[in-house]
C-alpha cells in the first residue's frame, strides 16, 4: 500500500473545502466524535469559534494530523449531506496518487484505455477546481503539470513537474557544455530529458523524485534551461505499464488501429514486412542515417514506416517483425508514411508460422505522370553505392574516399503521379529505374544532364505507367 496519507489532500483543497465543507446542520462533527476521529474535547474547541472558515481550518488541521485508515470515516461522514465534496476529495485523492504516489486502482488497471480515460477526466475535473481558486491568495506558483498533458502537444512550452527520475545516462560533452539525458515518469506518461544546467545533474538519481520547474517542452524532449530547478521530493511509484505505454515498449497495436491514434503516440507494431524499399541515406535531426520504408501489414491492415538506422539495416522482405518504440507523426509531405521508428526503436524478428497468410504485396499500382523534379550529386563507383551520395568525397555506403576522378553523376527524380482516384502521389526514382522508365517510353537515354533529363520527361506528361514502389520505385511496366 501507498505510505501517504489522505488526509494530506485536505491542505492541498483547504481553499475548496473552506467554501464548500458544511459544519452546522450536518452530522460530519458528531459522526468524527462517534468514531473517535476527534475527541469530546476538540469537538467543544470547534464548536466554541465563532466563525465558520476558523471552525473549518481547526477540525482541517486536527483530521491532518489523524492516521490513515480514518479518512475512512471521514468519508463516510459526508455521505448522504456532503456528497458533492466527498466527489471532489475522491476525484483529488485519485489525481494526487497518480502524481505523488502510485494509486492502487492505477496500478491494478488492466486496460490501458480506460485508464487514460480515467486520468483525462480527472485532469478535466481538477482544472476546473484551479479556475474556481485561481483568485485565492493561497493558490500561487505553477500549475503542477501531468507529463500525459502536456506529451502530444508539439509546441514549445515551459512545465513544471512532479516526476521519478526512471533512468540516467552517461554525461557526455556537447558544444563545449556537460549534458547528459534521462528519462522521467509520472503516473500518466514518461518522457527523456535532456539535463544541460549542472546545478542540477545531482538531483537527478536513479528512482529518484523530484520536481522539476521551468523545464522546456520541444514537442519531443525536455529540455532544462538556466531557470531551471529541481527539488528532491515525495516519494511515488511508477506502475511498470506507464513507461511501456509512453515509449511503445508494451503489448503491439493493431495496425488498423495505428491511423486512428492520435499524433506523437508511442507504439508497438508487429507485422510481415510485405513491401520495403532498397536502403539509402538520409539526413534526419542533421545527421546522416541508414534508411528504408516498409510496409507492414498483419490481418486488420497494412501501414508503411519509415525506418532509420540500424533497425533499417535489419529489415528484411518477408519476415515477421515486431518494432518497438514507432511514433506516429505529422507529415512535411502527405507521401511520407504518418509512422515513424525511433532512436528508442528495437526490432524483434518473430516465427515465420505467424501471418503465414499474408503475402508479399507485389501488386502494380497505377497513373500517370504529372509532375517532376531532377537531382544530381555525385557517388561511388561500386554498383552497389549508386542510391548514396558522397559527403566530403566520402561514400555514405562503403565509407570508402573517392578521389575525383573516379566519382560518377548520378541522377535522382522525384516524380508525380496522379492516381484514379485523383490522388497525386509523388515517389523516388534511382538512376537504374529512371534508365528504364525512359527505355520503357523508348526515350534515348538523355545523360547525366538535369535539364537534359528534365527535357525528356516533358514529352511524358500524362502518360500512363504501372509501377511497384514503397517510397522508392522499384519496377515500373506500361
Ligand atoms: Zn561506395
Amino acid at each position: 500500500m501507498p505510505s501517504v496519507n489522505p488526509f494530506s489532500i485536505l491542505q492541498t483543497q483547504r481553499t475548496y473545502l473552506q467554501k464548500h465543507l458544511q459544519l452546522k446542520g450536518t452530522h460530519l462533527l458528531d459522526y468524527l466524535l462517534e468514531k473517535n476521529v476527534i475527541t469530546p474535547r476538540q469537538l467543544e474547541d470547534i464548536e466554541d469559534i465563532p466563525q465558520t472558515s476558523k471552525k473549518i481550518s481547526k477540525l482541517l488541521t486536527l483530521l491532518m494530523k489523524r492516521p490513515p485508515h480514518e479518512f475512512e470515516h471521514f468519508m463516510t461522514g459526508l455521505e448522504g449531506e456532503q456528497d458533492h465534496v466527498k466527489d471532489h476529495l475522491q476525484g483529488c485523492l485519485d489525481k494526487v496518487s497518480s502524481e505523488e504516489n502510485c494509486n492502487i486502482d492505477v496500478e491494478m488497471e488492466e486496460d490501458p484505455e480506460s485508464m487514460d480515460e480515467f486520468t483525462e477526466n480527472d485532469c478535466g475535473d481538477d482544472t476546473d477546481d484551479e479556475s474556481v481558486e485561481s483568485d485565492s491568495e493561497e493558490d500561487i506558483g505553477q500549475p503542477l503539470k501531468l507529463i500525459k498533458e502536456f506529451k502530444m502537444d508539439p509546441e514549445e512550452q515551459d512545465v513544471t513537474l512532479h516526476v521519478k527520475v526512471m533512468k540516467v545516462g552517461q554525461v557526455e560533452e556537447k558544444s563545449n557544455k556537460r549534458q547528459f539525458m534521462a528519462t522521467v515518469a509520472d503516473a500518466t506518461s514518461a518522457v527523456d530529458i535532456c539535463v544541460r544546467e549542472e546545478t542540477l545533474f545531482d538531483k537527478f538519481k536513479l528512482e529518484g523524485c523530484i520536481i522539476l520547474r521551468n523545464v522546456t517542452w520541444t514537442g519531443r524532449i525536455l529540455f532544462t534551461k538556466p531557470s531551471s530547478t529541481a527539488t528532491f521530493a515525495m516519494e511515488f511509484r511508477v506502475p511498470k505499464e506507464v513507461t511501456a505505454n509512453a515509449f511503445g515498449t508494451g503489448d503491439p497495436v493493431t495496425i488498423s488501429k495505428v491511423c486512428s491514434l492520435p499524433d506523437m503516440s508511442w507504439f508497438k507494431l508487429r507485422g510481415k514486412i510485405v513491401k520495403q524499399s532498397p536502403l539509402t541515406k538520409r539526413k534526419c535531426f542533421g545527421k546522416v542515417l541508414s534508411y528504408c520504408q516498409v510496409k507492414l501489414k498483419d490481418d486488420t491492415g497494412s501501414v508503411y514506416v519509415d525506418v532509420w538506422g540500424d533497425i533499417a539495416e535489419q529489415m528484411q522482405l518477408g519476415k515477421v517483425v515486431e518494432v518497438g518504440s514507432c511514433k506516429k507523426r505529422q507529415t512535411s509531405s502527405p507521401d511520407d508514411p504518418c509512422v515513424t521508428t525511433t532512436t528508442k526503436s528495437s526490432v524483434k524478428f518473430l516465427t515465420s508460422t505467424l501471418l503465414k497468410q499474408i503475402q508479399k504485396d507485389r501488386r502494380y499500382q497505377r497513373g500517370t505522370l504529372v509532375g517532376t523534379d531532377v537531382t544530381l550529386y555525385m557517388s561511388c563507383p561500386n554498383p552497389r553505392c549508386f542510391r548514396y551520395q558522397l559527403t566530403d568525397g566520402q561514400c555514405e555506403s562503403c565509407l570508402r574516399q573517392i578521389p575525383d576522378r573516379d566519382q560518377l553523376n548520378y541522377g535522382v527524380a522525384s516524380i508525380d503521379i496522379l492516381t484514379q482516384k485523383g490522388n497525386i502521389h509523388s515517389l523516388t526514382v534511382y538512376w537504374t529505374q529512371l534508365l528504364k522508365f525512359f527505355r520503357l517510353f523508348k526515350k534515348t537515354q538523355p545523360g547525366r544532364d538535369k535539364e537534359k533529363i528534365v527535357k525528356t520527361f516533358n514529352d511524358l506528361w500524362n502518360k500512363t505507367v504501372k509501377f511497384q514502389a514503397c517510397g522508392i520505385v522499384s519496377k515500373f511496366k506500361l
